[in-house]
């Protein structure tokens, strides 16, 4: 090899050596996170895509070498990236995952949780992430549901896409897990029409795997059995609602009755069918102190609550029914613009019922609820169901946590330190701390004084690469 060859590829490699590893100083800059007290006039040195150190501005690093980026923070805010814990990146054909990825990171979301997907039509996601790392945000997943033999997601009936597996006494749940985990997942979620018996040994199994099993309580448990069976979280407070009503015991009986199926319908129709002839008579038979009790217990065996209020919401808050909402369409693949955009405005035609109105409140009153009592709390969407576009639903959740009575600062701990500790990670990232990944963003304005300072973003970092 002649010297200019070995030369050229030699400053190649460097290049490729330093855009691997871009190193970022932020300068003068406010530093909030939910475990710390605010810091003031910091500077963050990012390098390798962790925080390498943290020091007073006036300790200005000097000798800022060439491929190093420095960002003055003078006015601004540096936050911990936020996460979205419930999203469906499989739910429908017409987004992409270049496109949810996308949005995520513009929205200042650094990390999601899917919570429901067939590990074979999530690869392309995985792949995608694998070959550019720098431009995703990090992808924690529990594969499919784990549903029962009526599963409701077997991708049979309109939407209703498969996203389960059905197991039954039967089954090798070992296995199953077993399987799950050579696939990478880090959490299970469980469905409604599993049996009692095959969800009390699926926790049980996940136990001794370490890993932590959210989702639907299956309709034919109560809920405080499954609490004491080792529930690790709940998602949409589903099912709060059954086991706080004044004859919850009596709602079981008639549920197990009904999941007999008798006359074998769909496990989608008979699950909507459980919820359409309980949900609102429980709600109107609340016994709050049952459901105190209840919520005590889930903050002392430490259930990780999923609200996921903005699909809690949908029929009453109507985001879809807002045409300033229907502008973040225009983010979407052509074919989904033109979908949510007519399914939209015919929904919009609809009125909003008093059971929507009713559910709202009792949503956001038993989240007021949980939080003051020390439930954990995340923050999650179910993107894309729901005409909640990637990314900006994930602020509009924020608002109503705000709404529902959490402080700005639970919000965001709900959307950066929680999520972590489901995941039992939080020593690795959700605050800014010297060697915590370097998953950030630069906000204009104090998320403090208000949530809604959170969508004012000015710069996004993820892994340590400014986006
Ligand atoms: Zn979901």
């Amino acid at each position: 090899m002649n010297y200019k060859i070995f030369t050229l590829f030699l400053s190649l490699f460097l290049c490729l050596k330093i855009a691997a590893n871009p190193s970022v100083t932020i300068e003068n800059i406010t530093l909030i996170d939910a475990d710390n007290p605010v810091r003031f006039n910091q500077t963050v040195h990012i390098k390798n895509g962790t925080i390498h150190s943290i020091t007073d501005s006036i300790e200005i690093i000097k000798n800022h070498q060439n491929q190093h980026t420095v960002i003055d923070g003078t006015g601004k805010f540096l936050i911990p990236g936020l996460w979205d814990a419930h999203v469906h990146l499989t739910f429908i054909p017409e987004i992409d995952h270049e496109t949810y990825f996308r949005l995520f990171l513009k929205n200042g979301i650094t990390s999601i949780r899917d919570t429901g997907a067939i590990i074979k039509k999530l690869q392309p996601s995985l792949n995608y992430i694998q070959t550019n790392p720098d431009k995703t945000p990090r992808l924690f997943y529990a594969g499919p549901l784990i549903d029962g033999k009526d599963r409701v997601y077997k991708g049979k009936e309109p939407g209703f896409p498969e996203l389960s597996i059905g197991i039954d006494e039967t089954s090798d749940i070992d296995n199953v897990v077993h399987d799950l985990l050579e696939n990478g997942v880090t959490f299970l979620k469980s469905y409604e029409m599993l049996s009692k018996e095959t969800y009390l040994e699926l926790l049980q199994i996940a136990k001794k795997n370490n890993l932590r099993v959210t989702g639907h309580i299956p309709l034919s448990i109560d809920l405080e059995e499954a609490i004491e069976a080792g529930l690790g979280g709940m998602q949409h407070i589903r099912n709060m609602d059954l086991a706080c009503s004044l004859d919850a015991p009596e709602l079981l009986i008639k549920r197990r009755e009904k999941l007999s199926n008798k006359k074998g319908i769909a496990g989608s129709a008979l699950r909507t069918e459980i919820h359409s002839s309980q949900r609102y008579y429980a709600i109107d038979n609340y016994d709050s102190e049952r459901c105190l009790r209840i919520i005590k217990k889930l903050a002392a065996s430490e259930v990780f609550q999923t609200p996921t209020l903005t699909i809690n919401t949908f029929g009453s808050r109507r985001f879809y029914a807002n045409p300033e909402w229907r502008e973040n369409y225009q983010y979407l693949p052509e074919q989904a613009r033109e979908v949510w955009q007519e399914g939209s405005l015919n929904l919009a035609k609809e009125e909003i019922t008093e059971n929507d109105l009713i559910f709202d409140q009792w949503s956001l009153n038993l989240v007021n609820i949980m939080n003051q009592e020390g439930v954990k709390i995340i923050a999650g969407t179910d993107t894309p169901i729901g005409y909640l576009t990637p990314g900006y639903s994930l602020h509009k959740e924020l608002e109503l946590l705000f709404e529902a009575g959490m402080t700005a600062k639970e919000v965001l701990r709900s959307a950066t330190i929680t999520p972590a500790e489901f995941l039992n990670i939080e020593n690795k990232i959700g605050t800014i701390d010297e060697g915590k990944l370097a998953d950030l963003l630069i906000l204009n304005q104090n998320p403090l004084e208000s949530i809604k300072n959170t969508q004012d973003i000015h710069l996004v970092i993820a892994k340590g690469v400014i986006q």
